[in-house]
């Protein structure tokens, strides 16, 4: 085990012992488990019950989430976007299809991005990115999905499909780009209300 990770284990834990009421140490319900590259079969696994949606790690050794709890949030997630946006299921898990989910525990930093507002922040620490329309990259932050960016980042791949490829919307709410509205952020808030409530 590197130190990196190590260090990251004991800063998970310690953030679960803060969390008594919902926290990964008062209950089996943690919804991340910790991967090792060099003893599992496959790095890329496919999340059950989805259309090849795929999950791995940025780092051999690193965090993933569970895939029974994904299989469970992705299709709360379709059927959750679909009522609130009037979409067919069918024709969201067709803009999923395909999708690479990478996380890890490791945070990112980039040169440039946009906060909720569209307003542009510099060298900005980021919890997820949309890389591209098949493509996102997610931090395991705690124990649980619903402290993610994971429902944040299916937004923007939704949006890029809808806008034909071209872009997913980066600056949100901001005006230079087109597709993301409030209730894409009212939608987000809510549903991870709903992961925490399913303890996912
Ligand atoms: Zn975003």
């Amino acid at each position: 085990m590197n130190r990196v990770t190590h260090i990251l284990g004991i800063m998970l834990l310690a953030f679960c012992l803060l969390l008594p009421a919902n926290g990964c140490a008062s209950n089996n319900s943690s919804s991340i488990k910790k991967v090792d590259c060099t003893t599992l079969r496959s790095v890329k696994l496919v999340i059950p019950g989805t259309p090849n949606i795929t999950m791995r790690t940025t780092r051999c050794v690193d965090y993933m989430f569970a895939l029974d709890k994904m299989k469970k949030v992705i299709h709360m997630f379709v059927e959750d976007y679909s009522d609130k946006f009037s979409i067919d299921e069918t024709e969201i898990w067709a803009m999923l299809s395909g999708l690479e989910i990478e996380v890890s525990a490791i945070p990112r930093i980039v040169k440039s991005a946009f906060d909720v507002n569209g307003k542009r922040v510099k060298d900005a620490h980021v919890t997820g990115l949309a890389l591209s329309d098949s493509h996102i990259w997610v931090e395991v932050k705690t124990s649980q999905i619903w402290t993610s960016s994971l429902a944040h980042e299916l937004v923007h791949v939704i949006i890029w499909k809808q806008n034909a490829g071209i872009h997913g919307d980066p600056d949100h709410e901001g005006d230079m780009f087109s597709g993301w509205k409030k209730e894409h952020t009212k939608f987000i808030k809510q549903f991870n209300r709903d992961l925490f409530d399913n303890d996912l």
